[in-house]
Parts: structure tokens; sequence; C-alpha cells
């Protein structure tokens, strides 16, 4: 996952994001070897927070075009639109409003990126089925009764950053969006939630979302914290790294790093970051296999066995596996 809105996120000056431009991603030598795909996001939320994309000696007013031609120069294999989230706050008409807005960025997308090999994905925003309803009427009276399922690759859910703790919205929203995608025909599409990960994702994936991207890998050992799994964390100065079997655990130069043996923070962090991913795709390995399997029963005894033991993700658990996952024998 890489978003247009997070080039300049570290302040960075004209030629090093002209350098950032210069070559798609899997062309550059650091990716040499990376078999995965390039989602290049459109840092709507970025855009609407900030009006522009902030460098240290540039400031870059982003339209459509612009985000389009970024989502090319970086190599992105799957792209979506220049969208416009909503907030918490926001009234119903300031809603309806910036779902034109949306609309209007999507009508150009469509002609910029007809020629584009990559896939291409729709931002949908809400959180509950009522909203993202409403969100795509208003979008289909900007763009006509186009055929969603033949237009697109794919639907991005957004909006759901400022709401990354309330797993009840966070459930109310994919369920809804799945409800609506199915209603409206365009069912048989992926379902992207933009910006969420850690204990959210087993539950949303048993309800209908497909993938998923976040940084909190990376947030989670910038604050020193280092996973134990999925759901607990401690810090990095107290963890047992014999506990575990990733590359980074099993190197005894970055577990010294890790023990603070280094110069620079970054140093013991950035090991950390990296074995906090390992955790996170092991865990979603582990996931993916239940989902496969036939009947929900693998899946059921996963959220038992993890979220359905935790005092605060307990009642989540139980509304999940008995909404949408069967219930319980
Ligand atoms: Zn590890």
């Amino acid at each position: 996952m890489m978003s247009v809105g997070s080039l300049t996120d570290y302040g960075i000056n004209r030629d090093l994001l002209q350098t950032y431009l210069s070559s798609p991603i899997k062309r550059r030598a650091e990716f040499h070897g990376f078999e995965g795909i390039i989602f290049a996001d459109s840092g709507g939320y970025k855009n609407l927070t900030q009006g522009a994309l902030d460098g240290s000696d540039f400031e870059l007013e982003m339209n459509q075009a612009r985000v389009f031609e970024m989502q090319q120069q970086l190599g992105g294999e799957i792209i979506v639109n220049l969208d416009i989230p909503i907030e918490p706050d926001d009234s119903f008409e300031e809603r309806c409003r910036k779902a034109r807005l949306t609309a209007e960025n999507v009508d150009e997308f469509l002609e910029l990126s007809k020629d584009y090999p990559a896939a291409r994905y729709l931002t949908v925003h809400g959180y509950n089925y009522s909203m993202i309803d409403t969100f795509m009427q208003e979008l289909q009276s900007i763009l006509g009764d186009i055929d969603i399922s033949a237009t697109f690759d794919g639907i991005a859910l957004g909006s759901l950053v400022p709401k990354k703790d309330d797993r009840e919205l966070l459930i109310n929203a994919v369920q809804g969006c799945r409800d609506v995608m199915a209603e409206r025909g365009f069912d048989d599409l992926p379902l992207h939630v933009l910006g969420i990960s850690n204990t959210a994702i087993p539950l949303l994936a048993a309800v209908g979302a497909d993938t998923f991207d976040s940084s909190s890998y990376m947030q989670a050992a910038i604050n020193g914290k280092y996973y134990k799994s999925l759901l607990s964390t401690v810090r990095v100065e107290d963890a047992d790294f014999k506990d575990c079997s990733c590359p980074v655990c099993s190197s005894p130069e970055l577990r010294s790093r890790m023990n603070g043996n280094t110069q620079y923070r970054k140093d013991q962090m950035g090991p950390a970051a990296v074995h906090n991913l390992y955790v996170q795709m092991t865990e979603l390995k582990n996931i993916r296999e239940r989902i496969q399997m036939d009947g929900t029963d693998g899946l059921v005894d996963y959220i038992e066995n993890t979220i359905g033991r935790n005092d605060s993700t307990r009642k989540h658990a139980h509304r999940v596996v008995n909404e949408s996952l069967g219930g319980y024998f």
C-alpha cells in the first residue's frame, strides 16, 4: 500500500519528491525481488485535512488529474479515484455534497484511466447501511446508472480511520457496505477497508472485508511496542525474543539492536516494526486459511479463541459469530 498523500509525511523537499516519482516503485533497487501488488491510494484524507501536499519548500495543489498522474508514476497496479472522505461531525447535507464531489472525480478518473493497465477501485463512504446507500444514490445522481460491477475491479471503503477503535461501528460499516453491494448487484467485487487493521481484522474479514491496509505495525514500534500476537503487545524492552521464530528475532544482531545496543532509536525500532508486520501477516495467513475451509467452524473457532477471550472484544466476537457465521452450536 502506497498513498499519494503520504509522500510528504516527513517534510521532504521538491528534489526528493521528484526522485520518489522518477521511477515506478517496483523498478527501484530497494524493491528488487518484491512480488506483491502496488496499491496506490489517492490520498483523499490528507487532501481533505490539509488541502494540498505540503513539502519543506513546495506546496502541491491536488486534484483528480494530478493524483492519477502520480499513481502512474509510482507504478500503481490497483488505483482509486480521489475521494472526499466524510468526517464524524458532518451533517447529512454535507455528506451528500461530498458524495457528489467524489462522484465528479470518479467521472474524471474513469476517463483518465481508461487506457491504463491497472485494477480500478471505487471509493465508498459511510458508517452503516443507510449512509452508504445514500452515498451510492448521490454517486448515481452524477454518474447515471453505471454498471459498477463491469466498470470497477473492487470497492474501497473509506472514512473509517477516525473511528478505528469503535468496533461496533466498523462491523456495521462493513456489513452495511456488503448489503448495499448485494442489493445493487456488485457483490462479486472484492472489498478493501482503507486504513484499518489490528484487532478488528478477524471480525471484519468474517463480515465480508477481503483486504486491509494499515501502518499499525510501524506505529506500534514507534511507540516502543512489540507484538506478542495480533491482540497483545509488550514494550520492546520487556519482550522475550526467544518466543518468536521470525527472521528478525532469529538474528543475533537484530535482537541486540532491539535490546537497545544501538546509537539511534530508529535502528532499535525498525527491526521491531518488521517483527510486528511478520506477526500480523502470519495471523492473516491463518485467518485466510480458515476462511477457505468448508463451512464457518474454522473461523468461529479462531474468533472464539482470540477475540472471544478478551473482555473488551468478546461481545463483538459473539455478535459476528451469531449474525454472520451461522451462530454457535
Ligand atoms: Zn519476531
